[in-house]
């Protein structure tokens, strides 16, 4: 797909997504979709106004009415896309930088659409095929007010609202100044958990931190947990469809230990669960004591629900899946990421087990990861660090998986070298069992590349 890409067609906004491009990505999606209405919403970005309204304009050409839910998390936009049963547009670049934004599509059930639906609708735009409506035809938009308040009722009514209620837990929140400042703290408040919160405003600026919800982006949440003594910190990118944790300590939760920490919870002999071939060895582990099974699929959340929608065709079980960037799936709940939900789950699992943060992590500890990025100037600086990583791969003495990019197993840890999906990068992670470890196997493979695309 070379429009949609591993999570939605995201790029510079005004620069790359412009609103005659985000015109013609709503004309084919209508067109496809071809029923009568439809719901759009945006996370904070400072351009998002702009493009949902390119985005309305070209669902009204093909006769739409629009529901629109003005900022709102991606999952709230979806649970509204659920019940209503229409499908929806949403106007996010989830966690890239502040001058970005992008599109993700939604069906009507309320979950991202599938591979081959994004194709059928990139076909279209790429021909033009366009269904147009007649003078009096043309929808027209409704300003939906409460969207947000009704996502977090049916929140409050997926969790096991008594049992963190009586936990009694102080709970710090950073929702970035994204989508989810305007859901997650009420969230949290209405469960019955102290509240403190920074970045709590809505602001495409992001004046506090990056959308990112990276350990270098969350210095002031982890102050915030240590100067408070909240239990545990939650922080979101920037349409809330993503969670990391902050420690009872301040100490920063890697979320591949907070994804196996859930999983462990949840899986039972015989399931299923999907991950991205940058899967930690946290959650290898964790599918090995519970006899479970883990299917990788290339990065990308549309990737991997396309992957668990096959597996319940299958008749599988798959109770938990995602990636260790917090964006974590619950399919028994919704076929979708929710931050809000995750963290919530994770406040059940502590409720339940009588632990503190640190206690349930430290089971997952043990291993190191290392991420460096390689930005490329062309195609060309691009294609030839990719031979490289071919070429190294070849050579290296360990397993290789290309079902991504290159995958390297050293039975002790791992590194993988494959190209951004949504920015100008070649992603480098490695894991091991000492920081040293991933860290000279990182180097090693990015000494290769950066060689070959300097050549
Ligand atoms: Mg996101």
């Amino acid at each position: 797909m070379e429009v949609f890409g591993s999570s939605g067609t995201r790029g510079i906004a005004n620069e790359e997504l412009t609103p005659e491009f985000v015109v013609r990505i709503a004309k084919a999606a209508g067109t496809v979709w071809g029923t009568d209405r439809v719901a759009l919403a945006r996370d904070t970005r400072t351009t998002g106004q702009m493009l949902a309204d390119a985005a309305a304009s070209g669902l009204a050409s093909v006769g739409f009415d629009i529901d629109r839910l003005g900022i709102a998390p991606t999952p709230g936009l979806q649970a509204y896309a659920a019940t209503e049963g229409i499908a929806a547009m949403m106007i996010t670049a989830s966690h890239n930088p502040p001058e970005y934004n992008g599109v993700k599509l939604v069906g009507a059930d309320g979950t991202e659409l599938t591979i081959s639906e994004l194709e059928r609708i990139e076909s279209v735009l790429l021909e033009e095929a366009f269904d147009r409506a007649t003078w009096d035809g043309v929808g027209r938009t409704n300003r939906i007010d409460g969207a947000n308040r009704r996502y977090v009722q049916s929140l409050l009514e997926a969790v096991d609202r008594d049992r963190i209620d009586a936990a009694d837990v102080t709970v710090a929140i950073d929702p970035g100044h994204g989508a989810g400042s305007l859901t997650s703290p009420r969230f949290f408040r209405e469960l019955g958990c102290g509240i403190v919160t920074v970045n709590d405003h809505p602001d495409g600026r992001f004046p506090g931190r990056d959308p990112e919800p990276i350990r270098e982006n969350l210095g002031a949440l982890r102050r915030l947990v240590r100067t408070t003594d909240a239990d545990i910190g939650i922080a979101h990118d920037g349409d809330a469809d993503r969670a990391i944790f902050v420690d009872e300590r301040g100490e920063y939760v890697e979320g591949d230990a907070a994804l196996a920490a859930l999983a462990a919870a949840e899986l039972e002999p015989g399931d299923v669960t999907v991950s991205a071939v940058n899967v930690s060895q946290r959650l290898v582990d964790v599918v090995h004591e519970r006899d479970a099974r883990l299917e990788l699929t290339p990065i990308g959340s549309t990737r991997i629900m396309t992957r668990i929608r096959a597996l319940h065709t299958e008749g599988e079980r798959v109770p938990i899946a995602g990636e260790g960037n917090g964006g974590i799936v619950f399919p028994d709940y919704r076929l979708a990421r929710d931050g809000a939900y995750t963290a919530a789950r994770f406040l059940e699992l502590l409720a339940r087990q009588e632990r503190r943060v640190s206690g349930v992590i430290a089971e997952h500890d043990g291993y190191h990861n290392v991420r460096t990025d390689i930005p490329y100037d062309s195609v060309r600086e691009r294609d030839a660090m990719l031979d490289a990583a071919a070429a190294y791969a070849e050579s290296a003495d360990a397993e290789v998986t290309t079902t991504d990019g290159y995958r390297l197993d050293y039975g002790d840890a791992w590194v993988l070298a494959r190209a951004s999906g949504t920015e100008p990068l070649v992603r480098i992670y490695a894991e091991g069992p000492t920081v040293e470890r991933a860290g000279a196997l990182a180097d090693g493979i990015a000494a290769a590349l950066s060689a070959a695309e300097a050549a």
